[in-house]
């Protein structure tokens, strides 16, 4: 993507750059939502929500960040007379233990060391013996570029009857997801991500199985209340208020992933992130994942460089916007986030100033002031020859 000089370029893992018709869409006189304009826009993007969530379920949208989504499943799905079992590995994996904490909702936490994805004998071992009804999950961990194995897990949770949430936040529109196929409950997502649109939208889907789920709870609900979305959504409207503007840039964005081809989008994500690490390795740093998803790519880097020094560096003397870590991971890791529109020319730019960045920090380089040691190049080079063999 290109950007005006002087502008920053964002390898963060959300927001992401918005693509130009996307940005089109947005600046466009926002319709009234009481019109026939209007609903019959929701129902496009609704139904095109349900081929991207590989649902014949419902999709909801709802005004938020990807954190409303996953307040509104626990809050639709669970009662303080359910218990479930989170995930955790990372910092959003800790949020659905925070969420169910804040709900008052009995859970156990299955800890994953971070970096790692759970292994899915682990979650077999958590559901034996105990009465768990509900387990919460993440599909791309984003706080360690971290992929879990969503299809094993379901398959355990369908086998025993118990219901399976995810948080597909960063690999909706990255990675492949079947819902339906794979037998998960419920799914959310959110807009500022692999969609390519401001923050501000996100969504639910539950499985054809799993719609009677939020019939009956135990819990308040008002806003987030999905019985509401659902009464009126069938004549394409929304309970309340909708962000028509964030609709307008959705149904763009889903037509350019419609256009390129969803599996030419999952295939485009393999390579960025096979091209990003090729380039990292070349300069010395490690991918921090065991098992790394194509959303965010986590590094730790060489000897003698600090974390924090290469975000500054990027950012300041080459106007690239990257990620540190964050929590127990602050200080040692940084995260460059490629979903969405990114291409291998992305890359190449990043990784020409990685590899500017660490002949500059690295001990022993030319004094503050002189020119940094020219960049041979070699890093960019990696990342083609990653990305072709990818
Ligand atoms: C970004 C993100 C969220 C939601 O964060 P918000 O700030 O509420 O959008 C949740 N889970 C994952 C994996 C994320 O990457």
């Amino acid at each position: 993507m290109n950007r005006g000089p002087g502008q920053t370029r964002l390898f963060t893992p959300g927001p992401v750059e918005i693509p130009a018709r996307v940005l089109r869409a947005l600046s466009r006189p926002p319709p009234h939502h009481r019109t026939e304009e209007f609903r019959a826009t929701l129902l496009r993007v609704t139904e095109a929500m349900r081929e991207l969530h590989a649902t014949r379920g419902e999709v909801f949208l709802l005004p938020a960040s990807g954190t409303g989504a996953m307040e509104a499943a626990v809050a639709n799905l669970m009662s303080p007379a359910r218990s479930a079992l989170a995930i955790a590995g990372g910092k959003f994996g800790d949020r659905w233990a925070a969420l169910l904490e804040a709900w008052g909702v009995p859970h156990r936490t299955l800890e994953v060391e971070w970096g790692r994805s759970v292994d899915p004998a682990a979650v077999e071992r958590a559901l034996e013996g105990a009465a768990i009804d509900t387990v919460f999950a993440t599909h791309s961990e984003t706080s360690t570029g971290a992929l879990h194995d969503i299809e094993s897990i379901a398959r355990l949770t369908r086998s025993r009857g118990v219901r399976l949430v995810v948080d597909a936040i960063t690999s909706l529109g990255v990675h492949p997801l079947a819902q339906d196929d794979w037998g998960v409950d419920v799914v959310v997502c959110g807009s500022q991500k692999g969609l390519m649109i401001p923050p501000g939208l996100a969504s639910v889907s539950l499985a054809p199985w799993a719609a009677s789920e939020i019939d009956e709870t135990g819990l308040p609900r008002f806003y987030f209340d999905l019985r509401k979305a659902r009464r009126s959504l069938p004549s394409g409207e929304t309970a309340f208020t909708p962000p028509v503007s964030l609709v307008l840039a959705l149904e763009e964005s889903l037509a350019m992933i419609r256009e390129e081809g969803l599996s030419n989008v999952h295939h485009r994500h393999a390579r960025l992130s096979a091209a990003l690490q090729a380039a990292a390795a070349t300069l010395g740093f490690e991918t921090f994942a065991a098992h790394p998803s194509h959303a965010v790519t986590a590094l730790t880097p060489p000897p003698g460089i600090e974390a924090g020094a290469v975000v500054k560096r990027l950012r300041v003397s080459h106007g690239i916007v990257i990620a540190g870590g964050q929590d127990r991971l602050k200080g040692v890791i940084l995260r460059a986030g490629h979903m969405g529109a990114y291409d291998l020319a992305d890359i190449e730019l990043l990784a020409g100033a990685l590899e500017e960045c660490v002949h500059a920090l690295t001990a022993g380089a030319a004094p503050a002031g002189s020119d940094a040691a020219p960049a041979s190049g070699g890093a960019a080079r990696a990342a083609r020859s990653a990305w072709e063999a990818a």
